[in-house]
């Protein structure tokens, strides 16, 4: 290359959809993406209404509702459970009903839900829908509303916070407990499913009793029947003790879903 092609200056042209440097003096072109700034606010976070001020630009509730979600830990094989994707079961008295309630709840959330604190209690065989409908109302409440939510399957957060034990302190890390206890609205997934230790008792009762002081709303789903239906099967109250069913009847609506395993209907 002789110096004085090399002295050249590089030519920047700027297109709508990619960002074009060419060199004049090699006749050489390279095309680069184009970088992800936003066209509303520069990248600055804020968008200039003329006369009035300014305001959290669009860019920025879109992160920040993809930060909710991601928060969220709602598991991926749950990830399209939306009231849209729900099919209420034709002729299924349960399904509907309980689909009215998570509705109901999602949509209420804002004039009532928070103020009262009641959640549901989805109960019902396996299959039914029941984590389907409470992951549902997380999706509606963070999609529409911003609402912060968490879900956990329950034997998992046990196991979580027996694993952030602290033999010296005898306590448990905050920083399991601390989103449980925050959360505006919580799933617990699977109430009853972890063996009914003392422990197991004293730390569901501990985590309720914290959100029902504090009036925060939350959601759970069981197995467990409230009656026996065949001999030999236990009820809920024999898995999590009277005092927490006792508790629960307070904290939440049990909505009683019947029904076939919707799953069988994957094996066609
Ligand atoms: P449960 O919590 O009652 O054991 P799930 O909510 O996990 O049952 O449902 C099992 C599977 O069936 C999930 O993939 C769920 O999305 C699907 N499912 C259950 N009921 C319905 C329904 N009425 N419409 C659409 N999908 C459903």
């Amino acid at each position: 290359m002789s110096s004085e092609k090399a002295k050249q200056p590089l030519l920047y042209v700027v297109a709508e959809d990619s960002l074009e440097v060419k060199n004049q003096a090699e006749g050489q072109r390279a095309t680069f993406p184009e970088p992800q700034i936003c066209s509303i606010c520069g990248g600055s976070g804020f968008e200039i209404v003329p006369g009035k001020g300014a305001r959290r630009c669009v860019c920025k509730k879109e992160n920040s509702k993809d930060k909710l979600f991601a928060a969220s830990r709602i598991p991926r094989r749950y990830e399209n459970c939306t009231f849209e994707t729900y099919i209420p079961v034709k002729g299924n008295q349960h399904s509907w009903n309980a689909f009215g309630n998570a509705t109901r709840l999602a949509d209420e959330y804002l004039i009532e839900g928070h103020k009262t604190g009641r959640g549901l209690l989805f109960m019902g065989p396996v299959g039914v829908g029941k984590t389907h409908l409470a992951v549902a109302i997380l999706q509606r409440l963070m999609d529409r509303y911003g609402v912060q939510c968490l879900f956990y399957e329950f034997g998992s957060l046990l196991k979580e916070i027996q694993n952030s034990y602290n033999p010296i302190s005898q306590t448990s890390e905050l920083k399991v407990l601390a989103p449980i206890y925050t959360a505006d609205v919580l799933v617990l997934d699977e109430l009853g499913a972890a063996k009914p230790t003392d422990w197991v008792r004293d730390t569901m009762m501990q985590i309720i009793n914290t959100r029902y002081n504090d009036r925060k709303l939350t959601v759970f789903t069981t197995n467990y029947l409230d009656k026996h239906r065949r001999e030999g099967d236990e009820v809920l109250e024999e898995r999590i003790g009277i005092r927490l069913r006792s508790r629960l009847y307070e904290m939440c609506k049990t909505v009683f879903i019947e029904g076939e395993d919707y799953r069988k209907s994957f094996d066609s």
